[in-house]
């Protein structure tokens, strides 16, 4: 075991601030990375306020980490100390239910041991809960362990890892591409990957958007058109426009609103994870035959494929660099929709000790 520190929320309420903890050594099949950048997903913001159930505490969140590797275990051939890597949102699974063997392991029947907040499989940190990346290393079993392409900014990429297969995941199995009219709705951390990959991927893109001052934004990263969502009248003249509507808002809204957007068979996939259940009317659905469906994340084989689409296409996230110890704020900024379009803190400013 080796001495980490890393930034921890004790309770619901309390600000993250710095924590020591112990991480395992580098087993035969693991990889050790040093820690350069972690994303500031909304997912850890609903997990270190407790807000999808009671966390474990104290909570490391982070899962847009990008790091070097420092060590390999004797079994890995794969990395070699340097490589710039990533990993996401999972660092373990069963590894043989039919999800596994599909490379779906985000859907793995036992569930994944998630990067953070979940309860921890490994010797010999078993028993205790998963620390994420708001730290200085991590030590993951080689097979969550990602191949970031080299000329991607380090920290633009970090976002990658989770807002970045998140969207990209969902418009791969939907084979949404030319032809297609798209939706998005909320522009913050995945909606402006999804802008970018949707259009990327040649489809017509319409972003729609609580905040007027983002109309500019969307279209800067490719949107084709803008809608503000709380324009009734701008909302009602999309009506049956849509073959596809990724929602990936994180607060209670209305569906129903972009379920009527929906052509007859379009699909409406959820990303978004609101706190609270929100309520499907029936006649939105079966009216025009549509389906409502939810993503999670991506398999570690399309992360990889998306890391090195994102490589070739030269598609990073739009970022705000901070240090660790302005993530209070960030949080308060990210719950105000108010961040250009993620933020990722450079693990630099770590202190030495907790
Ligand atoms: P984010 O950066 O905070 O973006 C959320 C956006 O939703 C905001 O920028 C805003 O966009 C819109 N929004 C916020 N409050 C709203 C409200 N009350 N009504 C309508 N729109 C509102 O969050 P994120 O990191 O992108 O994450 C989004 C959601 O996805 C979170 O719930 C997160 O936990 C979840 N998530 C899911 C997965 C998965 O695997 N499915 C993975 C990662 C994250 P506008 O200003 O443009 O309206
Ligand atoms: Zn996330
Ligand atoms: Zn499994």
């Amino acid at each position: 075991m080796f001495s980490c520190v890393g930034y921890a929320a004790s309770s619901a309420t309390a600000p993250l601030q710095p924590f020591s903890f112990e991480r395992r050594d580098c087993g035969p099949h693991d990889v050790q990375i040093d820690i350069t950048h972690c994303g500031v997903c909304h997912s850890d913001i609903h997990t270190v306020r407790s807000e999808w159930g009671e966390s474990a505490y104290p909570c490391v969140p982070g899962h847009e980490i990008i790091g070097r590797v420092v060590k390999t275990g004797a079994e890995i051939s794969r990395f070699k100390t340097g490589d710039l890597v990533g990993v996401g949102c999972m660092v373990n699974s069963c590894r043989h239910c039919p999800s596994c063997d599909a490379g779906l392991e985000q859907y793995c029947d036992s569930s994944p041991t998630w990067t953070y907040n979940s309860p921890d499989t490994a010797f010999p940190t078993a028993g205790a809960h998963t620390y994420g990346g708001y730290s200085g290393s991590v030590v993951v079993d080689s097979h969550f362990v990602l191949r970031v392409p080299e000329n991607l900014d380090p920290a633009a990429a970090a976002p990658l890892l989770c807002a970045g297969i998140t969207t990209w995941s969902p418009l791969a199995h939907w084979k949404v591409g030319k032809g297609h009219k798209v939706g998005v709705v909320g522009l913050g951390g995945l909606g402006h990957m999804a802008v970018k990959f949707a259009v990327a991927l040649g489809a017509e893109v319409t972003l729609f958007t609580t905040s007027p001052s983002k109309v500019e934004d969307g279209k800067r990263l490719g949107a084709h058109r803008v809608v503000i969502s709380k324009d009734a009248k701008a909302m009602e003249a999309e009506a049956n426009r849509f073959d596809f509507i990724l929602d990936a808002v994180s607060a209670e809204h209305d569906i129903n609103a972009y379920l009527a957007l929906l052509r007859q068979d379009g699909h409406m996939v959820l990303v978004g994870l609101p706190e609270k259940p929100m309520s499907v009317g029936a006649f939105a659905l079966v009216g025009k035959r549509r389906s409502l469906a939810g993503s999670a994340i991506g398999g570690i084989q399309e992360t990889q494929e998306m890391l090195d689409f994102c490589g070739k296409h030269n598609i990073t996230a739009d970022i705000e660099r901070i240090r660790i110890d302005e993530v209070n704020e960030a949080y308060e900024r990210v719950l105000r929709s108010d961040v250009k379009y993620r933020f990722v803190i450079d693990m630099a400013t770590l202190p030495k000790a907790a």
